[in-house]
C-alpha cells in the first residue's frame, strides 16, 4: 500500500534583494571575479572536499562551473553569466563584476528599483548604440589584409590567464599557432553554406611549451602495445582511404549511462541485440567498401549510416610525439587540424587547453563581427567618460516617458559610470592606482604610492590597451574620482604621433558587447525580485 506523504507549504521570502540580505554573499561573488581578473588576476585553487578534481584557474568558465551557490539570488546571476559564457567563451568576469557592482550601488540609491532599472535599461542603450556607431573611438576594425589583429587578440586572450604559466615567448609562439589554426580551418574559395573546419586540441604533459605544433589531420593516441597490432597501412589503397569513425566502444558494453540506470524487459537479451546490431553494422561497412574502422570520435551512434558519414583519407600513418604514439588520419580535402598542446604539468596544460578555445572561439567571431575592442579596461573607461558627458548638461525634455527628474537621471547615471570604471580598476592587484586622460578617456595604472600631483606624475608611458602614448600636455583625473565631464576624442581626432605601433590589448567585441548587456539586464532583473518562492518537496 502506498503511503501518502502531506506536501510541505512552499517556502516565501518577501523582499530577499535588500543591501542587508545580499551584500555579503554579492560581495563574495564580486572579489572572486574581481581578483582574478586579467594578466596580473590571483590564481583561484577549485577542488571538491571529498576529493576529486583539482583546478588551479582564473578563467570564468572553470570559476563559476566550480562554484556551488546556495543562495537564489546569486544563482540567478551565475547562471546568467554562465549562459554568456557557453555562446562567447570570453567576458564572464567582466560581466560577474559589472552586474554585482551595479546591484550593490543601486540598492544604496534613494530611488525606487522600478525607477532605477527603466534608467540602467536607457543607459545601457546609449551604450550599445555608441559601440555600434560609426563615431565609436573605442574600437577597431579587424583588417583582414594582415594577420596582426588576430596576433593581438589571441595574444591579449593568452596573456590574461596567468595560470597558463608562459613566457612571453612561450605566448607569441602559442598565438602563432592559434591563429594558424585559425586560418587553415578557414575555407579559401567564399560560397554559400560555408563551414569552418575544426581544430582538435591534443594536450601532452610533461612537454615544454615551445614543442607545441600543429599537424593537418586526426591524431588517435594509442597504447603502445597496440602499436604492432595495428593494420596493415601497405594493404590500404595510396589514396581515398574510406574511413569510419566512431565516439563509443565497439565492444558492445554501455560506455555512457551517466547517471541513469537502464530498464530491461524480460524476454529481451542486451547482448543478443548488441551483437546483432554490430554484425548489422560490420555487414554495412564492408558492403559500403569502407577500408578503415576506428573507434574515436564523430558518429556518435550504432543506428545504420548514411554513406555520407564515412570520411575520406589520403593517407594514414603512424606519429610519435614526446613518449606519446597516435595514429595519423590525414584527410585529402578537409581542413582539419590537431593542435598538439604542450604544458609542464597537468594544471597549467588544462588551463591552456581552456585559454586556447577561448582564443580559437573568439576568433571564430570575428569573421561575423570583424570589431575588436580596446582592452586593458581602456573600453569601459572611454564608455564610462562618453556616458558622463552626454548626460552631464540633459535636459528634462530629453527625459519625457521616463517618469523621472534630471536629478534623479544624473544620480543612476554616475552610479552606471562609476560601475564601469570600478570594473577597469578591478584589472589593478599591486596596490597600484588608475587614472584616466581627460582626452580619450582611456585608464593609465600608477605605481603604488606615486604622487598625486598630476604635474609630474608617473604614469606609465602608455594606456592599458597601448594604443596610445603620454603626452606633454594631457590633462589627469583620478578614476572613480567624478572627474569633470568631457566629450572624449573620436578615432580621428586622437594625433597619429599619440599612437603606438606596438602590439595593442584588446578584447573580443561580441563577447564584450554582450557580456555588458548581460550585466546590465542580470543586474536589473534581480533588482526586480520581490518574492523567493522555494518548493522544499
Ligand atoms: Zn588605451
Amino acid at each position: 500500500m502506498a503511503r501518502v506523504e502531506m506536501k510541505k507549504p512552499s517556502q516565501c521570502t518577501a523582499g530577499p534583494v535588500t543591501s542587508a540580505s545580499i551584500r555579503g554573499p554579492l560581495n563574495m561573488l564580486q572579489m572572486i571575479a574581481a581578483s582574478s581578473y586579467g594578466p596580473t588576476g590571483r590564481l583561484k585553487h577549485v577542488h571538491n572536499g571529498s576529493g576529486g578534481y583539482v583546478i588551479t584557474t582564473s578563467q570564468s568558465s572553470a570559476l563559476l562551473s566550480g562554484l556551488s551557490i546556495s543562495h537564489p539570488v546569486l544563482q540567478l546571476l551565475v547562471s546568467s553569466v554562465r549562459n554568456h559564457v557557453s555562446h562567447f567563451n570570453d567576458g564572464g568576469l567582466f560581466a560577474v563584476i559589472l552586474c554585482c557592482n551595479l546591484i550593490d550601488r543601486c540598492l544604496t540609491l534613494p530611488l525606487s528599483p522600478h525607477k532605477v532599472i527603466a534608467m540602467n535599461k536607457r543607459l545601457l542603450d546609449m551604450c550599445l548604440s555608441y559601440l555600434t556607431s560609426e563615431d565609436c573611438a573605442c574600437k577597431l576594425k579587424v583588417d583582414f589584409s594582415c594577420n596582426s589583429s588576430f596576433f593581438d587578440l589571441t595574444r591579449s586572450v593568452l596573456s590574461s590567464k596567468p595560470a597558463c604559466m608562459l613566457t612571453i615567448k612561450e605566448v607569441d609562439y602559442i598565438s602563432i599557432l592559434v591563429v594558424k589554426a585559425f586560418l587553415f580551418k578557414v575555407p579559401l574559395e567564399s560560397r554559400s553554406n560555408m563551414i569552418l573546419g575544426r581544430t582538435v586540441m591534443v594536450p601532452v604533459e610533461g612537454l615544454s611549451v615551445m614543442e607545441s605544433t600543429l599537424v593537418p589531420g586526426v591524431l588517435i593516441e594509442m597504447p603502445g602495445s597496440s602499436w604492432n597490432r595495428i593494420l596493415a597501412l601497405s594493404d590500404l589503397p595510396p589514396a581515398n582511404i574510406k574511413l569510419a569513425l566512431f565516439s563509443i566502444s565497439m565492444s558492445g558494453d554501455f560506455s555512457d549511462t551517466g547517471d541513469g540506470s537502464v530498464d530491461v524487459v524480460d524476454s529481451v537479451d542486451p547482448e543478443q541485440v548488441m551483437l546483432e546490431q554490430l554484425l548489422a553494422l560490420g555487414k554495412q561497412l564492408v558492403d559500403g567498401h569502407v577500408h578503415v574502422l576506428v573507434c574515436a570520435q564523430s558518429i556518435a551512434s550504432l543506428s545504420s549510416l548514411s554513406s555520407a558519414c564515412y570520411g575520406s583519407l589520403g593517407q594514414i600513418s603512424k606519429m610519435s610525439h614526446g613518449n606519446k604514439q597516435y595514429l595519423h588520419l590525414i584527410p585529402s580535402d578537409t581542413s582539419v587540424c590537431s593542435f598538439l598542446l604542450c604544458n609542464r604539468n597537468e594544471t597549467s596544460l588544462k588551463e591552456l587547453v581552456r585559454v586556447c578555445q577561448t582564443a580559437e572561439h573568439t576568433l571564430n567571431h570575428l569573421l561575423k563581427d570583424p570589431w575588436l575592442l580596446l582592452g586593458g579596461g581602456c573600453t569601459e573607461t572611454h564608455l564610462a567618460a562618453y556616458v558622463r558627458y552626454k548626460n552631464a548638461n540633459i535636459h528634462s525634455s530629453h527625459l519625457e516617458g521616463q517618469n523621472c527628474s534630471v536629478a534623479e537621471y544624473k544620480l543612476v547615471s554616475d552610479c552606471f559610470s562609476s560601475c564601469l570604471e570600478s570594473a577597469a580598476r578591478s584589472l589593478e592587484h599591486d596596490g597600484g592606482d588608475s587614472l584616466t586622460d581627460l582626452q580619450d578617456g582611456h585608464v593609465w595604472s600608477i605605481p603604488p604610492n606615486s604622487t598625486l600631483d598630476f604635474n609630474c606624475i608617473e604614469t606609465g608611458q602608455k594606456c592599458g590597451c597601448q594604443l596610445l602614448g603620454k603626452g606633454d600636455d594631457m590633462e589627469w583625473s583620478m578614476l572613480g574620482s567624478g572627474h569633470k565631464a568631457f566629450s572624449p576624442r573620436s578615432s580621428t581626432g586622437v594625433s597619429p604621433l599619440l599612437m603606438n605601433k606596438e602590439p595593442l590589448v584588446v578584447d573580443s567585441f561580441t563577447a564584450k558587447y554582450n557580456g555588458l548587456k548581460v550585466a546590465v539586464n542580470t543586474a536589473g532583473l534581480i533588482l526586480d525580485l520581490a518574492y523567493v518562492i522555494k518548493d522544499e518537496n
